[in-house]
């Protein structure tokens, strides 16, 4: 139990602030756990955006398909309920995109992902979702000195592959006149960037699945896919195809284990605040970052709150309680916000929670099938997959219906990034890295030089030709 502001808070011992209040407005039909032996054409393990999103393009390319959906918990239950819901572009991520695929194949990427944005509002007007879907672009805030050449570098790099209408500098003024804060100096401003309540988006995917006759099994864990039959305490399903949608929770996962890393990331979530929000001039809903590697991200709501996440310090071997109930990563997060946000010292942080990322060696995902056979995976968002698993959702259907489109001749689709280390050395590296890294940030904010330690196990990932991290 924790006391932040007055209220006593368990953070992990209830869903989400976004995920209860999507429930809250329509708990939907049962999907009850799978009870039998089945067969289909399509077997989907995760029934987050990826997985969901690859049943809806699945349904659109054939309607005939049998496509049957297991999830250990609900559907948006794991990060995909629990978000900070920034449906951001990929144009801050050319560096890494270029660096891996050149500039042309970046800029694709780039604008594949710009249509995903797009195309997710529509499909919430098409579907009446009222996931508040709002596209008033990202603003990336300096907080740091080391951070204005990052920034400088990356809209150089913006203007360089001719896109410098898509990411472009903003002076402190122009920041201020988004939002005021003590904490911000200059910054860029991302015009790809739309804010969502992820949770009523991915219950509302949820709802157009099942009305499009696909079968989803929620509670119902699955123990191993063999081939492409996916196995289950209560029955199994037999299928053409097996799609590993598991975000970080691939780390368990022989197939996936090798691609990932899980960090945690933690939300707190003010009382509404419409006011202060007034008086800091961030009434225009765009989402907010900073530039650290442990990044500080933050949005408004409809009713006048800010979610105000940040990443955890944890790596772990397995998705555990770590991940949900880490009070120092909530502490941590909730330091963060009232650094930023002095002018809010009077509004209770109401609600805090927190999920795992699945971090990849390359900072951005992958989508493909495995060598082994007909069993397609999406993997690696880095904490950045709200966009990205449209997209993911399209490769994948395409790639399963075996359709020749654009969307499979993306970079990153069967890309092989390099591999990190075995275990026990990833999960303990990828731990005392993290530590480093938000100890570096935490030094640079506050006007201190980092330890020597710190700034070169920080450094560790980039030295060994992973694109993480600090250069
Ligand atoms: C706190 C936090 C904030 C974030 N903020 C943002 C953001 O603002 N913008 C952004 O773009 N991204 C953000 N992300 C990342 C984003 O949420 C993810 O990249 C995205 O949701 C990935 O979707 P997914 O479907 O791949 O994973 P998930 O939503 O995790 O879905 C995977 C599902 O698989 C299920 N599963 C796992 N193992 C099994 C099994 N054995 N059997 C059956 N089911 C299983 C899980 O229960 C889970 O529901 C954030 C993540 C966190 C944790």
């Amino acid at each position: 139990m924790l006391n932040l502001t007055g209220l006593a808070l368990t953070p992990g011992s209830q869903r989400s602030w976004w995920l209860r209040e999507a429930l809250a407005q329509e708990q939907g039909r049962p999907c009850p756990p799978l009870a039998a032996d089945v067969k289909a054409d399509v077997v989907v393990v995760g029934g987050g955006f990826s997985g969901l999103w690859t049943a809806y393009f699945l349904t659109e390319r054939d309607p005939a398909l049998g496509v049957v959906v297991l999830e250990q918990d609900i559907c948006g239950g794991g990060p995909s309920g629990r978000n900070g819901g920034f449906a951001s572009g990929w144009w801050d991520e050319l560096h890494g995109l270029v660096t891996l695929y050149g500039p042309e194949a970046a800029l694709s990427a780039c604008r594949a992902i710009s249509s995903s944005i797009a195309a997710i509002g529509d499909f919430c007007d098409a579907h009446s979702i009222d996931a508040w879907f709002k596209r008033k672009g990202y603003v990336y805030a300096i907080t740091a000195a080391a951070h204005e050449q990052i920034c400088e570098d990356m809209v150089e790099l913006a203007r360089e592959v001719g896109a410098s209408e898509e990411l472009r500098e903003l002076s402190a003024a122009e920041v201020k006149a988004r939002c005021t804060s003590p904490a911000f100096r200059g910054g860029a401003y991302m015009r790809d960037g739309a804010s969502v309540q992820p949770a009523r988006l991915v219950r509302g995917l949820r709802r157009v699945l099942l009305e499009r006759g696909v079968v989803i099994h929620e509670n119902t864990p699955v123990t191993r896919v063999d081939g492409t039959t996916a196995f289950t305490a209560g029955g199994s399903v037999k299928a053409a195809h097996a799609v590993l949608a598991v975000n970080a929770w691939g780390i368990r996962w022989p197939q996936l284990s090798r691609r990932l890393v899980a960090w945690s990331s933690y939300i707190v979530m003010t009382a509404p605040a419409p006011e202060q929000l007034e008086e800091i001039g961030w009434t225009g809903g765009e989402l907010i970052s900073d530039f650290r590697t442990s990044l500080r991200y933050f949005r408004t709501t409809p009713d006048g709150r800010i979610a105000f996440g940040g990443g955890g310090g944890r790596a772990r071997r397995t998705v555990d309680a770590m991940f949900t109930s880490d009070t120092r990563a909530v502490d941590e997060t909730a330091a963060g916000f009232r650094l930023m946000f002095p002018s809010f010292a009077e509004v209770p942080i109401e609600d805090a929670w927190g999920g795992p990322i699945d971090v990849s060696p390359t900072h951005l995902p992958t989508f493909g099938r495995l060598e082994t056979g007909n069993v397609y995976y999406a993997a690696g968002y880095t904490g950045n997959g709200v966009a990205p698993t449209y997209l993911a959702g399209q490769v994948l259907a395409d790639l399963i219906t075996g359709a020749d489109t654009d969307t499979v001749r993306l970079p990153m689709v069967n890309a092989t990034p390099r591999s990190f280390p075995p275990e026990p050395f990833r999960s303990w590296g990828a731990a005392v890295v993290r530590r480093a890294m938000i100890a570096k940030e935490t030094a640079e904010e506050n006007g201190r030089t980092p330890g020597f330690l710190v700034s070169q196990l920080a450094r560790t990932p980039r030295r060994m030709g992973y694109l993480l991290g600090p250069d």
